[in-house]
């Protein structure tokens, strides 16, 4: 394929508000790179160049700051902007589209490692921290909008399944991994293994309950009331009726 054949390729797929490509094949190299620690590359940011699954098809509009940036072709078939000193560091920092994040996502589905993935099995830690980490970060996943679609992360230091298993221990048998605040991400403070009855519990807890007109979740009842959150979590679980859970006194033992 040719310069010309790429360029109009980008012309048509990009969208022209967003990306004002220029025609232009010059040469654009960082010459002074002022992030600290990073080995720049020798290879010029150039038409035709590869950097990972991109190749470099167009010089993009400048964006009002000194940093040029590139119009790449990923071998997905998706065109990207990408600032040149992304691209030419050594090893680049960005080498597709962000299909290769995606695909690495998918992977870590299915294998593991540290022992926790042998031959093909995954242990049971490893398949919730995987599971776990699906369900935050990839729109494909069935239950997407239950949690990444809601804004439910995963803390960055659980997104190495090394700290994970330090931080929670082995699953134990006949447990699954809940999260105590059901409004919260994932991170150790907000996650313990539970039991099917201990994660329905919870979810009971994490419910709205609706007194004369006011829905609030429990939590936040026991704030406004002035209880504590623990006490009225007993009084639902206990089965008491709404209207008793929120305006009964607590006996208070001396
Ligand atoms: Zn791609």
């Amino acid at each position: 394929m040719t310069v010309n054949s790429l360029q109009f390729e980008v012309d048509r797929v990009s969208s022209p508000k967003s990306e004002d490509i220029s025609a232009s094949p010059a040469t654009h190299i960082i010459l002074r790179n002022t992030m600290r620690g990073v080995i720049m590359s020798p290879v010029k940011v150039e038409i035709g160049v590869r950097f990972g699954r991109l190749t470099v098809i167009a010089k993009a509009a400048s964006r009002g700051d000194r940093r040029g940036r590139s119009v790449c072709l990923c071998d997905c078939g998706k065109t990207k902007v990408i600032m040149n000193q992304h691209l030419n560091r050594k090893p680049p920092a960005t080498v597709s589209c962000g299909c290769v994040s995606i695909e690495n996502a998918k992977k870590l589905e299915w294998h593991g490692t540290h022992g926790h993935s042998a031959g093909g099995k995954q242990s049971p830690t490893y398949y919730s921290w995987s599971a776990m980490t699906y369900r935050c970060s990839n729109p494909n996943h069935k239950y997407y909008s239950r949690y990444g679609g809601r804004g439910i992360t995963v803390c960055d230091r659980w997104k190495s399944f090394e700290n994970f298993l330090l931080d929670m221990g082995e699953r134990p048998d006949g447990k699954t991994l809940d999260r105590i605040d059901g409004k919260k991400g994932y991170c150790p403070e907000n996650c313990k293994w539970s039991t099917p009855k201990e994660q329905q519990r919870n979810r009971e807890n994490n419910s709205l309950v609706t007194y004369k007109g006011k829905t609030f979740c429990v939590s936040e009842w026991a704030e406004r009331i002035g209880m504590k959150c623990s006490t009225l979590r007993e009084r639902f679980n206990r089965g008491w009726s709404i209207k008793d859970a929120l305006i009964k006194p607590v006996k208070r033992v001396l």
